[in-house]
């Protein structure tokens, strides 16, 4: 017997570079060949794979021969929780008993980092970026993000300037608070650490190179700039979402799709635009009770996306987003988990940090996760002091502040908590998938070689196959057809051998299919049946007539 290699536990001491994400999904792959295998969506910009990680039992058939499920996460560069949560799931999947079965029926697709140079640039620098690390047009007197003090960190600069909109917090010296009307100085400006592309030497230093983001690049309603922020130049322009897009749209076994982020905590639901009124009614309904599951394993509050913001804003409209095309593209109930921000971590719920109406309520937020942080006993690096700086361009700076990889996210000990809600919350979705079977087959002597064969197929799974109400008419969500192939020498008597049965409703969808044949004598095999049933599933079986 060949011995066993032990799964690896997830440590969740640090976030993981692009080497150890490699490692680790490797040591999976090795550890357990027969559910596990490592492959690639396609190289980054910056040429790293982009690791995909497919799950499945493989003795009880072919992954796109079953119902699938994507995760992914780190489509943000600094929201590096998103790979933790991701792997930890990948990690689950391999080792707890329970999940078993649920592997012999269906397969789980990962992808635990989505972009990899831009997690890498945050991951090593704990830079600002928020998809793309290069810019594609550099623009004179804006500010990029660079280590100027070559300590291996981007943090903030901060420098006197009569024009400064920050003092020093009275309350906190290591704050900075937003300058008033009767403040008194020393006052500051404060920049992302870094140079200044063509610098004229004046005051007008703009920190707004274009930016990507790639959560808005997806290919419902997007928009170009300067209706969407972050959009890319046309749906999908951006490699790493072509390579995503490409994958989903050669898998009509999807029925299910998570995505990981960090903001402030939250089970993330469609609408990313408009409102509920845009969908359908039922669809609705049955996302919100879905997003309900994960908000019971997570204590998370469920939140349409649109609703995803302070109170004092109105609601926001995000095109080209993931909620939306799952939705209205896929067809699906898709989900993302806002994971939570170091502010959570502190104590200070998704509903303090949304119910603040002004700049002071806020600061007193930040005063409030500072004295937490001071009190924990092993803490990360959430801060570092502002430290005198001779800057090339700018003279005298200091440079600190906080360390956003860190500030992004939840504390590494209870982003493990939250794992494994989040991981629960995915067993419980995907136990819902659509599932068709080839039940009640038979075939008859009629006499004279002739042959009666029925067969039953049915979605004995609880979503049905369009999964959604907006699915039901989606060209991708793949109608349940039946393929009827003869055996050698056996004819066909009955007029139509194909059926496209059109989408089969959960748990009590079925048809009941019947075909004549004629086969030579002492001819055992009659034929073999397939079924290819999108989201369900294929199934195939062969018939005899003994
Ligand atoms: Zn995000």
């Amino acid at each position: 017997m060949a011995e066993k290699i032990e799964i690896p536990e997830l440590p969740f001491r640090a976030f993981f570079t692009y080497q150890e994400v490699t490692d680790f999904v490797s040591s999976l792959a090795s550890a357990r060949p027969d559910l596990c295998r490592l492959s690639t969506l396609g190289k980054s910009r910056a040429d790293r794979e982009m690791h995909l990680l497919t799950i499945t039992d493989y003795s009880s058939g072919a992954p796109e021969d079953k119902p699938a499920y994507l995760i992914h996460g780190n489509i943000h560069a600094t929201e590096l929780s998103g790979t933790h949560a991701a792997l930890y799931t990948a990690r689950q999947l391999l080792s707890d008993e329970e999940c078993s079965d649920l592997l012999k029926n269906i397969v789980f697709y990962i992808v635990p980092r989505l972009n990899p140079d831009g997690a890498e640039f945050a991951v090593t620098t704990s830079g600002p970026v928020r998809s793309r690390t290069d810019r594609s047009q550099p623009e004179p007197n804006t500010l990029y993000p660079r280590d100027v003090n070559g300590d291996g960190l981007i943090i903030s600069m901060r420098q006197e300037h009569p024009d400064g909109s920050f003092i020093v917090d009275p309350e906190d010296s290591r704050l900075l608070i937003r300058r008033k009307a009767d403040s008194q100085g020393p006052f500051y400006r404060v920049l992302p650490e870094g140079e200044i592309h063509q610098w004229d030497g004046t005051d007008h230093i703009s920190i707004d190179g274009r930016g990507f983001d790639w959560n808005r690049n997806w290919s419902y309603d997007w928009r170009p700039e300067p209706d969407q922020y972050g959009a890319g130049d046309f749906p999908f322009s951006e490699l790493e979402m072509r390579h995503i897009a490409e994958f989903i749209h050669s898998r009509p076994n999807l029925f299910g799709v998570l995505g990981y982020h960090t903001g402030p905590a939250a089970v993330l639901r469609p609408p990313s635009t408009g409102s509920d009124d845009d969908l359908d009614e039922k669809d609705v309904r049955e996302m919100e009770d879905l997003a309900r599951i994960g908000a019971k394993y997570t204590e998370f509050p469920v939140i349409p996306v649109v609703k995803y913001h302070g109170k004092r804003s109105k609601d926001i409209n995000l095109r080209g987003h993931f909620h939306n095309f799952g939705y209205h593209h896929l067809g699906l109930f898709v989900f993302e988990f806002e994971l939570g921000i170091m502010m959570n971590s502190a104590g200070i719920t998704t509903e303090q940090q949304f119910e603040t109406e002004t700049e002071e309520d806020r600061e007193e937020l930040t005063r409030k996760m500072m004295k937490w942080w001071d009190d924990q006993e092993e803490r990360e690096p959430i801060y570092q002091p502002w430290e005198p700086f001779q800057h090339p361009q700018l003279g005298e700076v200091e440079i600190g502040g906080f360390l956003r990889r860190h500030t992004a996210g939840p504390t590494l000990p209870d982003l493990k908590r939250i794992s494994e809600g989040t991981y629960k919350f995915t067993l419980e979705h995907a136990r819902k998938h659509p599932r068709v079977v080839l039940e009640d087959v038979q075939s008859d002597a009629m006499g004279g070689q002739v042959f009666r064969i029925r067969a039953r197929i049915a979605n004995r799974g609880e979503f049905p196959t369009h999964v959604s109400n907006k699915g039901r008419n989606l060209r991708r969500l793949r109608p349940v057809r039946v393929e009827f192939h003869p055996a050698e020498g056996v004819e066909l008597l009955s007029d139509q051998g194909h059926y496209s049965l059109g989408h089969l409703s959960g748990v009590t969808g079925s048809r009941l299919l019947e075909w004549f044949v004629s086969a030579p004598e002492g001819k055992d095999e009659l034929c073999e049946i397939r079924v290819l049933g999108g989201t369900g599933g294929n199934v195939r079986r062969s018939i005899r007539a003994s």
